[in-house]
């Protein structure tokens, strides 16, 4: 099955596949030497705002850029393995993650799975009932 997002997606795939040229060539270690953590809020573009090109730098991206062990298992092995010897932690402002508590997630999801909405100052469920406790485990 396929999506209109997905189908977009792949034709922006093939033609980044049939212009990649001679980046095809470029070594798997960073040239740049360095790697940076940073939120994955999608207003925020990494290549752009560091100056990055294909092979320059690792960048790996959270809800927040936070240093979970994930991310951290990540910076070890490009370090270790790839020879990364500055790591970067980037923020930025009026990021989402400020907008919210590990015990709003909680509750939110407690109480219903769908997409919850943001007023500006709160957020809520446009409906109730099937959440999960899972919620409870996020953080
Ligand atoms: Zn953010």
């Amino acid at each position: 099955m396929s999506t209109k997002s997905f189908d977009a997606v792949l034709e922006a795939n093939n033609q980044y596949a049939r212009n990649f040229g001679e980046k095809g060539k470029l070594a798997m270690p960073p040239a740049r030497h360095f790697a940076i953590l940073t939120c994955m809020d999608a207003r925020l573009d990494p290549a752009k705002y560091a100056g990055l090109a294909e092979g320059d730098a690792h960048v790996l991206r959270n809800a927040g850029g936070r240093a979970t062990d994930d991310a951290i298992r990540s910076l070890v092995i490009s370090h270790k393995l790839l020879g990364t010897n500055e790591w970067f932690v980037i923020h930025h402002t009026n990021c989402g993650m400020e907008t919210f508590s590990d015990e709003i997630m909680s509750t939110l999801l407690d109480d219903n799975l769908a997409t919850a909405n943001f007023d500006g100052k709160a957020w809520s469920n446009p409906k109730h009932g099937g959440g999960s406790v899972c919620g409870h485990f996020i953080n």
